[in-house]
């Protein structure tokens, strides 16, 4: 008795690490942690630290319990697991970009991790051996069993490999720290559980006890916010260190703890809506949280609690920091997308993302968690500068149906995706689609550059429609292209029609080419120009471009003109007197 107060005490000066687990879609990190938790998170129930977030509380006689077979558990010095993370690979189908994509983040951030190889038990004649350590259920195995986790497990070390990542099976690992643990796992029969959580224990207390012995100090982040029925805006959060009381007073959103919550420990009693209320609660623990004005928290930032001694301004000081790198990357102007990512980790890999390619995506707004109707408002705001940039990219992240409906009715554009360069691809492709379709429009106001000389044996009708032979002195004659008359007071004669070249029809003509062209005049015969009268053989025919045309060549059509080409729209510009 004497030995578990000791033990009781031992563990009230260490807080419960935090886990998290990552992974591509479907590998199992939800089955996984209700493996471990022994509850169940996939079957919908009140539990708010959802696989999305993926950050858990693993109870410490739970750990213990399940550790029992590989006898060496006795001194646990960490109640809980760590501050970790666990990367889930399904073994049966390898690294996913989802998995690369985790692996960065972890790399970004530093953070240690182990590898699960999930769902062994998906192994063609695998022998179920419930919740056996790995070791002993591969015995078990036969020997094609055998060799088909070998021929998997070689692909995926080599899979890491390709990412820069030595890996090896952790019970074959000689050079822990720089080898990374595997351990094959089935989130279903549980096999390799008990070395999955063993792992996490000794990697703990080998590295971490420093950093989870437990102090005052409150360290709280922001999950989710959301709204729940019969208590407003809520906040979800993890509360990594120190107590957090009802009635205490948080920042940056300075409000005070109405309620303290968390889900029903039973797993029957877990229907929606029914929490228990604490009044105060220690690291590290997952709470909901219910107070006034929780609508303005946002996700993946840091919770503070004000103490007596405090200075609320300092407190909101200390929020915005978390917020400064990613602040930094917003576009000074006030012009460019919507980025919304599940947690402010993944948004700076999202920005930074941005940030490496070579095309400049500026950034206007962003947000952390679901996409709701305020997002949205505020991406609208940008239609009426640039339509690509009333966009919202949502990395990782759902959209709200309200927040859908409204975005269909603005006009917004949302693009969701949970893998990086996917959610950029859209995005690209639609600016492209976007400039094509503006292309198209703007294509009766584009003016190409042409200067043309009459041949004078070849005028075939010298009244509307005007039909003459014409060399190509400079630039690109075009069909629909208004021509005027520099010469004699810059009259307009008309649009090319139709432009033929040795009797064929052609859309274009090239400096140096001889065509035949067609203009059409003013519908009003008045004003129609007529050859030999209004002007002459010895009169150059030239585009007449404006402002608005030169600005539309610009936007559209830059590629389209060659560097001589563009040297004439600056003569022209200037024969014209154009701004
Ligand atoms: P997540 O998207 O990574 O959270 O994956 P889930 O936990 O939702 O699992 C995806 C699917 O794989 C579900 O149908 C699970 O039941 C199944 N699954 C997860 N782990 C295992 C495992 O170890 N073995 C087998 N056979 N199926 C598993």
């Amino acid at each position: 008795a004497e030995d578990a107060t000791h033990k009781q005490a031992e563990e009230n000066l260490l807080r419960s690490p935090i886990c998290c687990i990552m992974g591509h879609v479907d590998a199992g990190k939800t089955k996984l942690l209700d493996f471990v938790r022994g509850t169940n998170v996939q079957e919908g129930e009140a539990g708010f630290i959802t696989q999305q977030i993926g950050a858990t509380y693993f109870p410490a006689e739970n750990i213990r319990e399940r550790t029992k077979e590989l006898k060496a558990d006795a001194k646990l010095k960490v109640p809980g697991l760590c501050d970790i993370a666990i990367l889930v690979v399904d073994i049966t189908d390898g690294l996913k970009p989802q998995t690369i994509e985790s692996l960065k983040l972890l790399k970004m951030r530093n953070t240690e991790f182990i590898i699960a190889l999930n769902k062994v038990d998906r192994l063609y004649g695998w022998k179920t051996c419930r919740n056996a350590p790995i070791v002993k259920a591969m015995k078990q195995q036969s020997k094609d069993v055998q060799n088909e986790f070998n021929m998997k497990l070689r692909q995926i070390v080599t899979q890491f490999m390709e990412q820069g990542l030595n890996t090896e099976l952790y019970y074959k690992n000689r050079e822990m720290g720089e080898t990374f643990n595997m351990v094959p796992t089935s989130a279903i029969s549980g096999e390799g559980i008990p070395d999955l959580l063993l792992l996490l224990v000794q990697w703990t207390q080998k590295t971490m006890v420093e950093k989870l012995t437990f102090n005052n100090k409150v360290q709280c982040t922001v999950l989710e916010v959301k709204v729940i029925e019969g208590h407003g805006t809520t906040i979800d959060v993890v509360l990594v260190n120190g107590v957090i009381h009802e009635g205490d007073q948080i920042g940056p959103i300075v409000t005070t703890i109405r309620a303290l919550l968390t889900p029903h420990p039973m797993k029957e009693l877990r229907v929606k809506g029914t929490y228990l209320h604490h009044k105060e609660i220690k690291a590290a623990q997952g709470i909901k949280i219910t107070a006034q004005g929780l609508e303005h928290a946002i996700a993946g930032t840091g919770l503070y609690v004000v103490g007596i001694d405090d200075d609320l301004e300092d407190v909101k000081e200390a929020a915005m920091e978390d917020m400064k790198s990613v602040m930094s990357r917003i576009d000074k102007s006030g012009e460019g997308v919507y980025v919304q990512a599940s947690t402010l980790g993944s948004l700076e890999a999202f920005l930074e993302y941005l940030k490496s390619l070579d095309v400049c995506i500026p950034v206007s707004g962003i947000g952390i968690g679901p996409v709701h109707k305020k997002d949205v408002m505020k991406a609208s705001v940008m239609l009426e500068k640039k339509k690509e940039y009333g966009t919202i990219l949502a990395f990782d992240v759902k959209v709200t149906p309200e927040a859908r409906e409204l975005a269909a009715e603005l006009g917004v554009k949302i693009f969701i995706d949970e893998v990086i360069y996917r959610l950029f691809d859209q995005f690209k492709a639609y600016i492209c689609n976007l400039k094509e379709e503006k292309k198209r429009e703007a294509a009766d106001e584009a003016v190409f550059p042409c200067v043309l000389k009459i041949v004078p044996e070849y005028v075939v009708r010298n009244k509307n429609p005007i039909v003459l032979g014409v060399d190509v002195l400079e630039g690109i004659a075009k069909v629909g292209t208004p021509i005027c008359i520099p010469q004699r007071d810059f009259i307009d004669i008309g649009r090319i029609a139709s432009i033929e070249n040795n009797r064929k029809p052609v859309e274009i003509a090239k400096k140096g080419q001889k065509v035949s062209i067609k203009i059409v005049g003013s519908n009003h015969e008045e004003q129609q120009k007529m050859f030999g009268r209004h002007f002459d053989v010895e009169d150059e025919l030239v585009s007449h471009i404006s402002r608005r045309s030169i600005d539309v060549l610009k936007a559209y059509y830059r590629d389209d003109l060659s560097r001589d080409e563009w040297k004439l729209v600056v003569k022209l510009k200037n024969l014209f007197k154009i701004q």
